[in-house]
């Protein structure tokens, strides 16, 4: 099940999210997405979380972005509206520390939101968030910069008793493995479920746009290190490909369900309908 925690409308979404595009070439494409440079103004993302329950356990893939907008925020009242209340999640996947995936690990008191829950991270990325961590290759400005780092600091400590850490591509619970995808940040983590044959795959920030799966070279000012970023997309979408796999990608248009096509050296986004 895809539940939403909110959305969050992006500023100048052609430059932060296409940070290395030629801009004639970028003008290009969006044109075939009925996009104008110029004009495009925002790009509303959802921010959602993926829940499955595998018979056994019933696991939470990131928690929202609670405190980050007005918009954000609603997970657990949305939880509840789906019948699950947050002490029935009793493993939580956090596939990086961006503070839309992280903000809703605690609640108002600043406690475990998902008490009964063992919270999984890659320990590279828990390792960097924890320390000092370094953003200056980032292209944002600081007040971004800032967020990021008062988003993790708020939200990881907590977790600290119930965290378990990754260190390798593993099966996290029966059916769901932890898969190595860093460059957005420093322990990205994409999750591979199957059951009966069937693969999803979760590649959370690997693209954060359709245009990312048909420009593989173009990445955006959110990952942290391009090129790392850039081989751990093309992995993840080679894998999909071959798998057959359904893909749930966070930032594109609610519930983020498709599949993936390759055309030569490019891939396509085929949305559920
Ligand atoms: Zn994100």
């Amino acid at each position: 099940m895809v539940v939403n925690d909110g959305t969050f409308a992006y500023p100048h979404p052609a430059e932060i999210f296409f940070a290395n595009a030629p801009k004639e070439r970028l003008e290009q494409v969006l044109g075939e997405h009925n996009l104008d440079l110029r004009q495009w103004e925002h790009y509303v993302s959802p921010y959602p979380s993926l829940v499955i329950y595998t018979g056994q356990h019933r696991v939470l893939v990131d928690t929202g972005a609670d405190g980050m907008a007005p918009t954000t925020g609603n997970l657990i009242e949305n939880l509840q509206a789906g019948g699950i209340r947050p002490e029935d999640i009793d493993v939580v996947i956090v596939t990086h520390g961006h503070p839309d995936h992280i903000g809703g690990n605690i609640d108002s008191e600043g406690k475990p939101a998902f008490k009964n829950a063992r919270y999984v991270m890659w320990k590279d990325e828990w390792d960097f968030w924890m320390s000092k961590p370094d953003l200056s290759q980032m292209q944002v400005d600081e007040q971004i910069k800032q967020l990021l780092v008062t988003f993790a600091r708020n939200n990881l400590p907590p977790i600290e008793g119930q965290v378990d850490l990754v260190e390798q591509e593993s099966e996290i619970v029966p059916g769901i493995n932890a898969v190595s995808a860093p460059g957005h940040t420093p322990g990205h983590m994409a999750v591979a479920i199957s059951s009966e044959g069937e693969n999803l795959l979760c590649f959370s920030d690997a693209a954060i746009h359709p245009i990312h799966l048909e420009q593989p070279d173009w990445y955006s000012v959110f990952d942290l290190a391009p090129e790392q970023a850039l081989a751990s997309k093309r992995r993840l979408m080679e894998r999909a490909v071959i798998e057959g796999a359904l893909v749930f990608a966070f930032h594109f248009s609610f519930p983020g369900l498709g599949h993936i096509v390759q055309r030569g050296e490019e891939w396509q986004w085929r949305p559920l309908s």
